[in-house]
């Protein structure tokens, strides 16, 4: 646990790159307020994003939607990740949610279109990469299915950014309970036609075989802690509760490390290529389109 989270080992190629000049990665979070994504937010990065003096937006008034951004630096065996953490607040909270993605959509192009100027611009340095590269996805355990809103929501953003669905809060779910509603939401994410973010094959044996292993399990269902507790001697991320400990990283609880090491470890480079050559790419095509009509 201490201070590992993974991206250091990135494949060789991209590691040296990151050595080199940093790693820009930009991850957004949205979904209903109060499902636990400031909370997964601190557990991935094993660092508080959101502090006392810095609380995240749940804690703060949310009359309306309003997008908070976060930068950390985190460092791992010579490797610095630049990461931008965007967070949502509090969507579902209003009568009518009508518009709620808005912001949200709003929010992903304007970073297109400022990427878009910069890159018109002549200029010898290489560009910063401010885009939005990956979003979680926040799905509320009902054990009933994606919500309309979920559905509008996933469906305004699929063509501007990856989504990568999580199913919230798995340890209020039973084992089948989980397994069920995993199946009903992969179901309704087909017949809605929402893309969601497909990991890629890769080459390296064991990644391959995580990679085969998360796909069987989508959409992973997560869940955070802030406390540290002591099990058998090991200090462990978890919940507590009074019949025992729901183990953030073990991956008997919930697929949190899957998530980890998909996000951080085999795909971060792919979450940002296919940024770039499929929805930057859209956008740009779009805007010129645009001009030439
Ligand atoms: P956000 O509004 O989506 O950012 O949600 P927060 O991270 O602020 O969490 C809202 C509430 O849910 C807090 O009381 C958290 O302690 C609790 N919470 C966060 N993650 C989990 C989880 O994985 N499982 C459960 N049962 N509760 C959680
Ligand atoms: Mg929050």
């Amino acid at each position: 646990l201490e201070g590992y989270v993974g991206f250091a080992n990135v494949p060789n190629q991209v590691y040296r790159k990151a050595v080199k000049h940093g790693f820009e990665f930009s991850l957004m979070v949205v979904g209903e307020s109060g499902l636990g994504k400031s909370t997964l937010l601190n557990s991935l990065f094993l660092t508080d994003v959101y502090s006392a003096e810095y609380p995240g937006p749940s804690l703060r008034s949310k009359k309306t939607v309003q997008i908070q951004q976060t930068r950390v630096l985190l460092r791992e065996g010579g490797v610095h990740l630049l990461l931008t953490v965007i967070d949502t607040p509090g969507f579902g909270d209003a009568i009518n949610n009508a518009d709620c993605w808005k912001p949200v959509v709003e929010f992903v192009e304007s970073r297109f279109e400022e990427h878009l100027n910069a890159e018109s611009r002549v200029n010898r340095r290489p560009l910063r990469d401010t885009r939005v590269h990956c979003c979680l996805y926040f799905l509320a355990p009902t054990g009933h299915g994606l919500k309309a809103i979920d559905i509008e929501f996933m469906k305004q953003l699929h063509e501007r950014v990856n989504i990568i669905p999580l199913v919230a809060k798995a340890d209020t779910m039973t084992v089948e309970e989980c397994r069920q509603f995993k199946k009903q939401v992969l179901k309704d994410i087909q017949e809605n036609e929402i893309h969601i973010y497909d990991f890629p094959e890769v080459d390296n044996e064991e990644d391959s075989k995580q990679t085969k292993k998360a796909r069987a399990s989508m959409p992973l269902a997560v869940m955070g802690s802030n406390v540290l507790v002591d099990s058998n001697g090991r200090k462990v991320r978890a919940r507590v509760y009074p019949w025992g400990l729901a183990e953030v990283e073990n991956s008997e609880h919930c697929d949190f490390s899957v998530l980890r090491d998909l996000l951080l470890r085999c795909h971060l480079q792919d979450l940002k290529d296919v940024t770039n050559t499929v929805h930057y790419e859209n956008f740009r095509a779009q805007c010129l389109a645009g001009l030439a009509g």
